[in-house]
């Protein structure tokens, strides 16, 4: 046993949504662990400019829609374009919409779900069938959420939820279907984390003060701390943990 097990050596990981948010601070820690990362997202940022400036060898970013139905294949041979292999993927990318059930509209439900669901399949299908054409196995890692639980208050997301519930049940199907041939697929499922996606409620006080109250911690999550969780997942030293949810949510789904 050694640390050198929470290492990505001479790993590849295909992340996506790695521009900002959890995204980015997943693809900062790879690289730190050693690993080479395609980032994909349809825009660029400050923070993924200096990232890709700083470490030209490391990072390379390729701008995808991930709804766009041939954006798995694209992004795994873009990969093996730029590394040579996929060892890792990241289905980091995400959107949230607000609602009532009775009013949700079905273009803010395909979105929802295109991106949340669909998308990550697409691209899990394309990353698993590259892994099994290398042989040698690979760790997926998918981001879910605390909403894949339980409802959020106050505010109503129900297409949200949904679609993470489905990203938790994915995860565990996949591991069934490939555990024997050394592809681990796991999930993370944050509570509430500063980002882009929550600024608007963390900005809203009686949002913010009911968020904090229901989080046993007291307080929200930085990106760096979903980073470390997707880390373990990914690297050998999560050897043994395949369909496992690894709830990092300061408490909140206690009670
Ligand atoms: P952000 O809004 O900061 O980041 C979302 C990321 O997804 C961006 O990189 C964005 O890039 C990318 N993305 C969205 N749609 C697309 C698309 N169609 N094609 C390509 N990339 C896309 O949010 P977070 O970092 O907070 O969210 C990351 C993940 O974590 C999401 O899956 C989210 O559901 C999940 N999560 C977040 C929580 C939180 O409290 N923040 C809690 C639980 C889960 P771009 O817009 O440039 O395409």
């Amino acid at each position: 046993m050694s640390l050198d097990q929470f290492r990505l050596d001479g790993k590849t990981a295909l992340i996506t949504g790695g521009n900002r948010g959890i995204g980015l601070a997943i693809a900062r820690l790879f690289g730190e662990a050693g690993a080479t990362c395609v980032l994909t997202s349809r825009s660029q940022t400050p923070g993924l400019a200096a990232l890709l400036e700083a470490h030209p060898d490391r990072y390379r970013w390729v701008q995808e829609d991930v709804t766009d139905p041939e954006a798995g294949a694209r992004l795994v041979a873009a990969t093996c374009e730029a590394f040579g292999r996929l060892d890792v993927l990241v289905n980091n990318a995400g959107v949230a919409a607000n609602g009532n059930f009775h009013e949700f509209d079905d273009a803010q439900l395909d979105y929802i779900m295109g991106t949340n669901l669909i998308a990550p399949f697409r691209i899990a299908r394309a990353a698993v069938a590259q892994m099994l054409a290398q042989g040698g196995g690979g760790t997926v890692v998918n981001v879910g959420s605390i909403s894949g639980y339980v409802a959020n208050k106050p505010q109503l997301q129900v297409a949200y939820n949904s679609s993470k519930a489905a990203i938790h049940q994915m995860t565990k199907t996949m591991a069934f279907e490939y555990a024997a041939r050394g592809i681990r697929v796991n999930a993370i499922a944050p509570g509430y984390v500063v980002s882009d996606m929550t600024k608007g409620g963390i900005a809203n006080p009686d949002w913010n003060r009911i968020w904090t109250e229901n989080t046993p911690m007291g307080r929200f999550a930085e990106p760096e701390e979903m980073a470390t969780c997707a880390l373990f997942l990914a690297a050998p030293a999560s050897s043994y943990v395949t369909g496992a949810i690894l709830v990092a949510d300061g408490g909140y789904t206690t009670h």
